[in-house]
């Protein structure tokens, strides 16, 4: 059975970037499941898997454009370190959540300079070259409820 709209779709993975460095992989765990045509995994990968069966086993690069997006620089803010509250240590790597006029987004500490924190609202994989391991190792019809849930329901059990 091909890939292809309304399917579900079982993989594993190895996202490697530019340089070759592996940053994450399914392949100590299970395989990520998705239903086809959905737009629920990065949209690049969605079209690489189009067509392929159960077995198949392929690479698949992505520039920006069809992963995380370009990196936008005005993403990137200035902002008083006593904006944190609660937090004891403002440290380069933490991660929160910010309301901004886009709405809800993730921001990562990029910078601590005394009173003054950077802060980085892009994806962490903006601007990013993505080089991904694919093998496909299921594909089934999804069935009416999953496909009105929208995601796919391990062994048919539903709990939720
Ligand atoms: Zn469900």
């Amino acid at each position: 059975m091909e890939i292809a709209e309304d399917r579900v779709v079982m993989f594993h993975y190895t996202l490697k970037d530019d340089s070759g460095e592996e940053i994450e992989s399914s392949r100590s765990g299970e395989p990520l499941a998705y239903i086809h045509g959905k737009g629920n995994i990065i949209p690049g990968l969605e079209e690489a898997l189009e067509g392929h069966t159960v077995g198949d086993q392929f690479d698949v690069e992505l520039p920006p454009g069809d992963a995380y997006g370009k990196r936008d620089e005005r993403l990137v803010q200035e902002v008083p370190r006593d904006i944190f509250e609660g937090v004891d240590e403002v440290e380069v790597g933490m991660q929160f959540r910010a309301e901004s006029q886009a709405g809800e987004q993730m921001v990562t500490v990029t910078e601590v300079e005394g009173e003054e924190v950077t802060v980085d609202g892009n994806h962490p994989l903006a601007g990013e070259t993505l080089h991904f391991d694919v093998e496909v190792t299921g594909v089934r019809e999804a069935t009416d409820e999953e496909l009105d849930h929208g995601h796919p329901h391990a062994g048919g059990e539903h709990s939720h």
